[in-house]
């Protein structure tokens, strides 16, 4: 009991300890205006080399983030934006993100050198005197500690940042408003292939995205944290880009299918378009919904969350990406083809919150949800899948060669046809045995948090926290994942 008391007083003491830091470290009015302060610059490179530029800056109205939360303590983030206060060299303002630079880098062409341009935007609180904004990138030599890649200084004084009111062609669709932009997380929604006649479908849409994601954990509780607004410009015709159908659509933000050659990957290709839209309201988060009936999407944490809106999997897959967008979480597939080359590489424990290399079994990532008393790593049947496996492909081939053999000498017809049965009861016979190792061990942990091998698009080496592959399945992310999502709520809302 005693034990107990100290244990909660010297909780209680590192609580307020934490939270009179982080509200008086740095006060928001000191350092910025309620504003919002854009930076367009452009990524350039490969695997080997890489450059930055900045494109424009612009002033926006209205800053939409949480005043109280200016530094970001996570470790998430292929990247993080730093930017110091020049007078006082301190650090006041930090933010993780991804790029989709950094998806390219690890492809085949940019290993072969292919030198790629990309179009990425910044936000930040509109500084009150020079700032130094700094970019810094994983190394991934260095167990991916953060380096410095790109800094510049940005005098808010410069008369060539852009101040221009938003474009009367876009139309704002209030869905849900809680509060003031800074104390709320708000999403945005920008519709994208929609044309003139189809806004009232777009907000049918974005309101059909909103009602699933408020019925999924961590959202469902928090929902009285979210403000939820859609921002709808006309695109001059229906759909996306299907490059590999020839199909090309002149629309809002030139979204696209086939990003980084992978059919089922849309992005867009118009930032510039997409942030133009999205000044017209104030967000924390934009995705972008697609008049589309194709399955497909994307999400770039801190960048934007991309999802087309007809296929019978659209909910599904916005809430998937949006676990990408919002919550840089990783994924936990490891059989599907992806364009990528070791996005982790070996022996580095990956900067999401979802996953883990396993490289510290006393401080695991997740280690405060594990279930007391499970095996780490926990087995869930994959190497006996896998050596059932084996031996089914053993056992086909042998079977085929004799057919071979019996057709090449021209045996009766009644052989080769009772191996060809035997070859489909084999075929049953293994994916029985199969099912039931998969069976045996997704009821044995069920709801449980182990560290189950096979994850980030690869079956060895890499680990999630649940025995169902994440991170959304059947209407859940997951404990692990929700955790993650919460801590972002509660980051960008108060
Ligand atoms: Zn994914």
């Amino acid at each position: 009991m005693r034990e107990k008391r100290l244990f909660l007083l010297i909780f209680l003491l590192c609580f307020f300890c934490t939270l009179s830091f982080s509200q008086t470290d740095i006060r928001f009015d000191d350092h910025f205006t309620d504003e919002t302060m854009r930076v367009d610059y452009f990524q350039t490179g490969d695997a080997h080399e890489l450059f930055f530029s900045i494109d424009q800056i612009y002033r926006q109205d209205g800053w939409a983030g949480n005043p109280e939360n200016l530094i970001d303590r996570s470790n998430s983030g292929m990247y993080f934006l730093k930017v110091y206060s020049i007078s006082s060299n301190k650090l006041i303002y930090s933010r993780g993100f991804a790029t989709i630079f950094g998806e390219y880098c690890t492809t085949d062409p940019a290993h072969k050198g292919i030198k790629k341009t990309f179009h990425q935007t910044l936000l930040v609180p509109f500084p009150k005197s020079p700032v130094l904004f700094v970019i810094e990138g994983r190394d991934s030599s260095q167990q991916n500690l953060l380096r410095p890649v790109f800094s510049t200084v940005v005098d808010p004084t410069d008369v060539n940042i852009i101040h221009h009111t938003p474009c009367p062609d876009n139309r704002v669709f209030t869905l849900i408003e809680n509060g003031h932009p800074h104390d709320k997380v708000d999403l945005l929604f920008a519709a994208e292939g929609y044309t003139d006649q189809d806004a009232e479908k777009f907000q049918k849409d974005m309101a059909r995205l909103t009602k699933v994601l408020f019925s999924t954990e961590p959202f469902k509780s928090q929902k009285q944290r979210f403000n939820v607004r859609g921002v709808f410009r006309a695109s001059s015709e229906s759909g996306v880009d299907q490059p590999h159908k020839g199909i090309f659509r002149n629309t809002a933000v030139s979204a696209s299918f086939n990003a980084l050659d992978l059919p089922r990957y849309l992005l867009i290709d118009d930032n510039k378009a997409l942030r133009d839209m999205a000044s017209s309201a104030p967000y924390d988060t934009v995705i972008v919904i697609a008049d589309s009936e194709r399955y497909g999407g994307g999400g770039i944490y801190n960048d934007y969350t991309m999802t087309t809106v007809d296929h019978k999997r659209s909910e599904e897959v916005f809430m998937h990406e949006f676990g990408h967008g919002f919550g840089n979480l990783a994924d936990e597939y490891f059989t599907s083809i992806v364009s990528y080359n070791e996005f982790y590489p070996p022996g580095i424990e990956p900067h999401e919150p979802n996953i883990t290399a396993l490289l510290d079994t006393d401080h695991i990532k997740w280690g405060h949800l594990l279930t007391p008393g499970i095996p780490i790593p926990t087995p869930w049947g994959q190497e006996e899948m896998e050596h059932l496996r084996e031996e089914r492909d053993a056992t086909l081939a042998e079977l085929q060669s004799k057919i071979e053999n019996l057709k090449q000498n021209q045996t009766d017809s009644e052989e080769v046809k009772a191996l060809q049965d035997k070859i489909e009861e084999t075929k049953k016979s293994f994916r029985d045995q199969i099912e039931q190792i998969r069976e045996k061990y997704q009821s044995l942990y069920k709801g449980k948090i182990g560290i189950f091998e096979g994850a980030g698009y690869t079956p060895k080496g890499l680990y999630r926290s649940e025995v169902r592959v994440g991170m959304f399945y059947q209407g859940s992310y997951g404990k692990v994942s929700e955790e993650a999502l919460l801590k972002q709520i509660l980051d960008l809302s108060r």
